[in-house]
């Protein structure tokens, strides 16, 4: 299984500057191909292969206007290229029906949020003895390793984000890691929620943790600092840049919780069911940004990959069955209910069911009968 591990990067002020010019080449070698392309296809041309471009950029090296492509590692540049050849590949697979469609490749601007680079194997990037990331003309990095790799990674993406934060970004492949069974235990429902993070059906209520409570608090503040600000000017900018860095901090304290969260529950549970979130039809709707916040799926990502790592059983249900109207115990169907009725009681059996964990164990059932055929 292929799985991404991003670290923090510090790099010296001299690497920084070599990592700027870095970006700003392979910017330039992506946006000089784009604009071939472009040309030819508006001068009636056939479409341009990938050699051709790549002839191009050569060529390019030499031209006194663009020979600082040189003092950068040619095999970023020659990934720069290929990265425009996979985003015209899906672009054209999109038309094709082959795969949800997206837009034409753009030009990339030195004011994009995200700036990045790959290294693959044959630019000689390695992970030195001291633990630093050595880069072709870029030097040796300082990295924080917060876990260990799975195994030695073939390429490394170098990135830098809107709140100027450096990442090498692996992907790697794991081995599969199968846990000993927990033996008895039907295993866990689990309801997302708003009010909660997440409801259980053993009766646990998962609330979303301080630290991130107290992040986003922070970042609603700043952005509200910013609409105050007259827009165009350098206090504005200032105030983007605070909120860039705020997101950047809410993002990461949410990833850690869900990461914690999920663990747990792959760890304590030899099954674990979630609810199909259909996030892009919720999207539209004024749940929109809650769901965005709550970051569900995300977590449900999680939650996948770690229990097909572990050996332990996953399974998506369908929203119809996360319902709060049907008893978990005796499938009696109670009718809709307003969201502020926390609690009721159950006409058929008269079973007492908390609103939130009764849909829990109502997709526990339903995830154990769609697994167990
Ligand atoms: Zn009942």
């Amino acid at each position: 299984m292929q799985l991404r591990y991003a670290f923090r990067l510090y790099p010296a002020q001299r690497q920084r500057q070599a990592l700027a010019q870095a970006f700003g080449c392979a910017r330039v070698v992506y946006n000089d191909a784009l604009r071939a392309r472009q040309d030819a296809r508006a001068a009636g041309l056939p479409y341009l292969k990938a050699a051709e471009l790549s002839a191009a950029m050569t060529v390019a090296k030499k031209n006194p206007e663009r020979c600082w492509l040189g003092e950068v590692s040619a095999v970023v540049l020659q990934q720069s290229l290929r990265d425009l050849e996979a985003a015209y590949r899906a672009f054209f697979d999109g038309l094709a029906g082959k795969r949800p469609r997206i837009g034409a490749p753009r030009f990339k601007s030195r004011k994009d949020a995200r700036q990045s680079i790959r290294f693959t194997a044959n630019a000689r990037w390695r992970i030195t003895e001291r633990g630093k990331l050595a880069l072709p003309k870029i030097g040796e990095v300082e990295v924080r390793w917060s876990r260990a790799l799975p195994s030695v990674p073939a390429t490394v993406t170098v990135i830098k984000d809107a709140a100027g934060r450096y990442f090498a970004s692996f992907v790697v492949q794991a081995a599969d890691d199968p846990l000993p069974e927990t033996g008895a235990g039907e295993g866990l429902g689990i309801d997302l929620g708003l009010e909660h993070f997440a409801v259980l059906s053993d009766g646990r209520k998962i609330a979303s943790p301080r630290f991130l409570r107290r992040a986003e608090k922070k970042l609603r503040k700043v952005q509200r600092a910013v609409s105050r600000k007259q827009k165009g000017s350098a206090n504005r900018g200032k105030a983007r840049t605070r909120v860039a860095r705020v997101h950047a901090e809410v993002a990461d304290a949410r990833r850690e919780f869900h990461h914690r969260l999920s663990t747990m529950l792959v760890r304590e549970n030899q099954a674990v069911y979630a609810e199909d979130l259909c996030v892009k039809g919720l999207a539209r709707t004024r749940l929109a940004k809650s769901v965005h916040d709550a970051g569900w799926s995300q977590f449900i990502g999680m939650l996948e990959y770690k229990a097909a790592r572990h050996g332990r059983t996953f399974a998506r249900v369908g929203r119809a069955f996360a319902s709060s109207q049907i008893c978990s115990g005796c499938g009696f169907r109670d009718g809709p209910k307003p969201l502020h009725v926390r609690a009721w009681t159950c006409a058929g059996c008269g079973a007492e069911h908390d609103r939130d964990v009764n849909a829990a164990r109502n997709i526990l059932n339903e995830g154990r009968r769609i697994t167990t055929g």
